[in-house]
């Protein structure tokens, strides 16, 4: 048996059904027939959400869909990153052993560094100067209405860009500190966490060389291949970034209306269509049963059938393939103590763990 560790960032991103599909439900595939925990990663939220509700919002949000899609007797230990007082303290210590050069290297800040430098030393006047041409042709000369519409093209561009912080800089190191406290083996992630995983490896390493032991142990990423890519309601890959996606807890309204306005292309009720180049039919093989999946696709072959059928079925099928998420989901909305206990719960199981590697590495240290 495996110790499996991964964590989410609650950032207040809905879950939809390629994050389902592609990520959340092979996890817990491979968590039940290994030791697996998952936490809530709000300390990393830290770097982008800047707002108290918010944070807290998106926290209980991500516990709510988590135990609703695992179950609320789940033997996934899932958890909130700071119920785990001692990982900033691990932090610290492998903050003294990691290269300097190596968090330089790090994607993510060279990234943020990046996006900086373009906003403070090029794009900033390039907007202002755009804008103040852009005005003038409209014939606005109004300086103040001038100043509100370059504020907002501003915000437009680089409201959602991180401020450079130390958080940033750090925040692998952070990341291992997660890792290495309770002698990961696996790290499930997404392939754009892999550095981060190498990284951990790099510190736990440094940290191994620099004290002459071997008490952390490496750990491996698992990034899941060949998981084949769900379409969004407008044929590209379902993604939050082009709001293209069905989200696993849309009301009724919501999935009907994102189903019916799918992207097809503009054969009419009678003619005879290609299944396997609709972004509606690769919905429904990916939902629906093989024999309702091979009854719809014989419909497609015939004439008077037309999208609309096609959709309405798909409709039908999601409602039932989501229906235990959602049942699950309003069990805990009228329960919420059920999730704190589960997370308190899981909280002490990981602290046990960290608590007694803690022992080794305060040893170790001299500390
Ligand atoms: P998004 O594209 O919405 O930002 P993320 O990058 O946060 O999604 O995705 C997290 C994980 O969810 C990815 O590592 C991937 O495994 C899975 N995933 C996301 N979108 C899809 C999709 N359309 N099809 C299959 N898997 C997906």
């Amino acid at each position: 048996m495996k110790k499996i560790l991964t964590g989410v960032k609650p950032t207040g991103d809905q879950m939809h059904l390629g994050n389902l599909l592609g990520a959340v439900l092979p996890f817990k595939r491979l968590a039940e027939k290994n030791d697996a925990a998952i936490f809530i990663a709000d300390l990393h939220a830290l770097t982008s959400v800047k707002n108290a509700a918010d944070l807290k919002r998106n926290t209980h949000e991500m516990a709510l869909t988590y135990f609703s899609i695992f179950g609320i007797d789940t033997p996934v230990h899932i958890f909130r990153q700071s119920d785990i007082p001692l990982i900033p303290k691990l932090n610290w210590i492998l903050n003294n052993v990691t290269p300097y050069s190596l968090m330089l290297r790090a994607h993510s800040f060279k990234d943020a560094l990046q996006k900086q430098k373009i906003l403070e030393k090029s794009l900033f006047p390039k907007i202002v100067f755009d804008m103040e041409k852009k005005c003038l042709k409209a014939g606005i000369s109004d300086k103040a209405i001038i100043f509100e519409k370059t504020q907002e093209a501003y915000d437009n561009l680089y409201g959602n860009a991180p401020n450079l912080n130390m958080w940033i800089f750090n925040y692998p190191i952070l990341m291992a500190a997660d890792i290495l406290a309770y002698d990961t083996d696996i790290v499930p992630v997404g392939a754009d966490q892999k550095q981060h995983l190498e990284m951990t490896r790099d510190i736990a390493k440094a940290f191994n060389k620099t004290y002459k032991t071997d008490i952390f142990k490496l750990p491996s990423e698992y990034i899941e291949k060949d998981v084949s890519i769900l379409p969004g309601i407008d044929g590209r890959k379902m993604s939050k970034s082009y709001d293209n996606f069905i989200g696993i807890f849309d009301d009724d309204k919501t999935l009907k209306k994102k189903v019916m306005s799918i992207v097809t292309d503009s054969k009419g009720f009678d003619d005879i269509k290609d299944p396997e180049t609709c972004n509606v039919f690769a919905l429904i093989k990916t939902f629906a049963t093989p024999d309702r999946t091979e009854s719809i696709r014989a419909k497609y072959l015939v004439p008077g059938y037309g999208y609309g059928h096609a959709k309405l079925e798909l409709l039908e099928i999601l409602t039932e393939y989501l229906r235990p998420y959602h049942d699950a989901r309003a069990m805990l909305e009228k329960h919420p103590e059920l999730i704190e206990q589960k997370l308190q719960e899981g909280a002490r199981i990981m602290n046990e763990r960290i608590e007694a590697k803690m022992e080794e590495v305060k040893e170790v240290v001299g500390l």
